[in-house]
């Protein structure tokens, strides 16, 4: 493989990976197929399997690490940025701009809730691993002020443990 271009690289990794359960990928993937069909989207071979490695594995990619997971990486990088902008666009995939770290694309799942944090140093994502306090707000503004169908991201940026020391 050539060498990467870009000089500040997201790390590899997430470090927490959820799992959906199939339900839930059955439900997803009937959603996005609904979305696709609506928007006039022909599902590719490479469309389909960069929906799969979404569906699959349930947390927040940097673009570069789409384009090397399995299946997508013989792929022509180009075409898997083409058709994550365009998820992007559809609102199928949610998207965290991090600075410098890079910016992160997840699946959208309206019932499924993540809090992030990353280290503006090492650009390692971590999951919250507390109850989201935020939501109880959403709830709130919800019923007071009659908004429909809310959403929040939020992302704590800052040093991790590893990069402090
Ligand atoms: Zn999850
Ligand atoms: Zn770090
Ligand atoms: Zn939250």
């Amino acid at each position: 493989m050539a060498d990467r271009p870009d000089t500040h690289l997201p790390p590899p990794h997430a470090s927490h990976t959820c799992h959906l359960s199939g339900d839930q990928v059955r439900q997803l993937s009937d959603d996005i197929e609904e979305r696709l069909h609506a928007n006039g989207m022909r599902v590719t071979t490479a469309l389909r399997d960069l929906i799969d490695v979404l569906l699959h594995q349930h947390r927040p990619f940097t673009l570069q690490q789409l384009q090397h997971m399995p299946r997508l990486a013989e792929r022509d990088p180009a075409t898997i940025y083409r058709l994550v902008m365009k998820l992007r666009d559809l609102g199928v995939l949610r998207y965290f701009p991090i600075g410098d770290s890079g910016n992160y694309f997840q699946l959208d799942t309206p019932d499924h809730h993540h809090d992030y944090l990353v280290c503006t140093e090492c650009g390692t994502l971590t999951d919250v691993p507390f109850p989201c306090v935020v939501q109880q707000l959403e709830t709130q503004l919800a019923e007071q002020l009659k908004w429909k169908k809310l959403s929040h991201s939020l992302v704590f940026q800052g040093i991790c443990p590893d990069c402090a020391q």
